[in-house]
């Protein structure tokens, strides 16, 4: 028996933030579209989000879009293509008014607007004094703003597919994507699902860590979608570690808890901070907050028997603030650190939180695929948004609060060119069983039962290797050894087993299929850092401590075919501004 098939007009793999506010754009040109994702919308990791929402809307201080937009150009270190910037920063304000009227119910100022808290990396002036450009509804922004993108899909009629699990992109000959190949994971049944235009917004990657700060859901799936077929992951080694994630959990607490005032001790007792960003401190990039607590524990100033974590003190801001802007994350700490931030410091230490590569689109969030030696060319039907996608906005660090506005902004500008394609492409192409058969091998290949390595085994030698590899410092001799570990691993996949009980749950299946797509990632990432010999925001690199951009101010392609990697250069100019070119960056 064949395999059933459904046709749309649309398929948005993910319903996180990005692939929620790509579905309503096009739900509202009355396209028929199919979102599809391996969890319940609305636990998207979207939902984890606390601080907020960047735009500079000068609710709280002065600000403007244009000091923004160089805030982020100096927090990317330079690599951020500065028309995406651009266009992000300049739209930002009117999109979160637009979130705001489809219900997101912000925190308020005493006259009613948008409560703005500051966030690290954020200027007045190109530079100057500290500005407050984050808008937060209480410390649960992607809560608000997840609910609220999922109810506004329900009344435009969007179509759900719920723990459905994609597979793999289903290609014609020509090369246009067409579909993709789909699991409902309470059946076991596959499904292809046929659409003029699809687009992946499958959320970051960084449970390619041991310690992080995602859900178990973040594994990478639209990268090793990409990758397999045939497309590059840009700027993979560019990862951020969030400075507080909990101690020996990872689970994050937001910089927003430094935005009300909170502060960083080593064992001493001391502000170390103000040696390493004496104007900035605690709201310095989180690159350099990071590297400073690893200084901080590599040098013995690190607290507990340990000395493997720092202290985040917030018991000077009182009981009444705590609980009215962060109940959250005092949650959190009780329930993980099990104390109470009213009373004592919060054990911190850095956890991965972020993939800053991803599938390389352009503006309107067209999955491009640069030739060797022409133009950048989109791949016809495919488009990538959200945490999956590098279009590249983040460079080679992220500003807190940027990320949620990245999935806003860009998840509607490709809705916005999903329906503009279909209009001038307004046929479903021919889906041929060939395409079909080639995607079912992607689960085959994972029936096979016996004697071998276990997923959960796989997994945990995996982790430890892009952790003890390919962390926040990283030297020549570290990473070699993490290319050679990575790739024999890679190898051993083959040795990978289901367990051997009679019947075997579906969410086995999902779990070695996730697995085979972190593979994909973690590969594409260590050997992106081990080619990048620089330093440059996220990327530390001991061996070459300096930035170089005489060679290096350009983007990482690593493609999948032979291990390959390809450069292609930072876009530097911006639609309509002056660019901002490379200067020193300190805090
Ligand atoms: C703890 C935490 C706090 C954060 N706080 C902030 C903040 O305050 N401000 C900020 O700007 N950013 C923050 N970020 C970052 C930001 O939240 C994320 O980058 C962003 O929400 C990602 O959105 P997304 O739509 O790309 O993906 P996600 O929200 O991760 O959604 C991915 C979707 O893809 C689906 N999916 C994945 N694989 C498959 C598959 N194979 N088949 C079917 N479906 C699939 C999932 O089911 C899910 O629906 C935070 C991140 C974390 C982890």
């Amino acid at each position: 028996m064949g395999i059933a098939r459904r046709r749309f007009d649309c398929l948005v793999i993910g319903a996180g933030g990005g692939g929620l506010r790509a579905a309503l754009q096009l739900a509202q040109e009355d396209l028929h579209v199919a979102v599809v994702s391996k969890v319940f919308p609305t636990r998207s990791h979207t939902v984890a989000a606390q601080g907020g929402i960047n735009a500079a809307l000068g609710n709280a201080l002065p600000d403007n879009w244009h000091w923004h937009m160089y805030d982020t150009v100096k927090g990317s270190d330079y690599l951020g293509d500065q028309d995406a910037i651009e266009y992000m920063c300049r739209v930002a304000p009117r999109l979160v008014i637009e979130l705001e009227h489809y219900g997101v119910p912000f925190t308020r100022l005493d006259n009613g607007r948008i409560y703005q808290r500051a966030f690290g990396g954020q200027s007045q002036n190109f530079g100057g004094d500290q500005a407050a450009r984050t808008c937060p509804a209480a410390d649960r922004t992607g809560h608000a703003l997840l609910h609220t993108l999922y109810q506004q899909n329900m009344r435009a009629q969007t179509h759900f597919f719920d723990e459905y699990f994609a597979i793999d992109l289903l290609r014609d000959e020509e090369g246009f994507v067409v579909g993709a190949l789909v699991l409902d994971i309470e059946s076991g049944e596959p499904l292809v699902i046929e659409a003029k235009t699809t687009l992946l917004a499958t959320g970051g990657a960084c449970r390619i860590f041991r310690t992080s700060s995602n859900a178990m859901i973040n594994t990478g799936d639209g990268i090793g979608m990409a990758l397999r077929a045939g497309l590059p992951a840009q700027d993979m080694e560019f990862v951020q570690f969030h400075p507080t994630g909990i101690a020996g959990y990872g689970m994050l607490i937001s910089e927003g808890v430094r935005g009300e005032g909170g502060y960083l001790v080593n064992k001493d007792g001391e502000r170390f901070m103000e040696r390493y960003a004496p104007k900035a401190l605690d709201l310095a990039s989180r690159d350099v907050v990071s590297r400073s607590i690893a200084i901080e524990l590599r040098e013995g100033r690190g607290c507990g028997p340990d000395g493997d974590h720092v202290l985040l003190k917030v018991d000077h801001l009182g009981a009444d603030l705590i609980k009215k802007r962060l109940p959250g994350i005092r949650e959190s700490a009780m329930h993980f650190a099990g104390t109470d931030p009213c009373e004592v410091p919060i054990p911190v230490a850095p956890t991965a939180h972020y993939s800053m590569g991803g599938i390389p689109t352009n503006l309107h969030g067209q999955v491009v695929a640069p030739e060797r030696h022409g133009p950048e060319e989109a791949v016809p039907g495919l488009y990538a948004a959200g945490e999956c996608a590098c279009v590249s906005v983040h460079g080679a660090n992220r500003l807190g609060g940027n990320s949620l506005l990245d999935i806003i902004v860009f998840g509607r500008a490709a809705g916005e060119h999903m329906a503009e394609y279909i209009r001038e492409n307004p046929y479903n192409r021919p889906v041929a069983d060939e395409a079909v058969d080639r995607a079912m091998q992607g689960l085959s290949r994972w029936d096979r039962k016996g004697d071998g390595i276990s997923v959960a085994d796989m997994y945990d030698r995996m982790s430890r290797v892009m952790e003890q590899n390919c962390s926040v410092f990283r030297t020549e001799e570290v990473m070699a050894e993490g290319v050679k570990r990575i790739l024999e691993l890679e190898e051993q996949l083959e040795d990978v087993r289901l367990s051997d009980h009679s019947r075997t749950f579906n969410t086995a299946r999902i779990e070695a299929l996730e697995l085979g797509n972190l593979m994909e990632v973690a590969v594409a990432t260590m050997l992106s850092a081990a080619a990048r010999t620089e330093s440059r925001g996220a990327h530390s690199h001991v061996d070459y401590p300096d930035r170089d951009d005489k060679n290096w101010l350009k983007h990482t392609l690593y493609l999948k075919d032979g291990h390959v990697l390809d450069y292609k250069p930072v876009r530097m100019r911006p639609l309509s501004v002056e660019a901002f070119p490379p200067k020193e960056r300190v805090y």
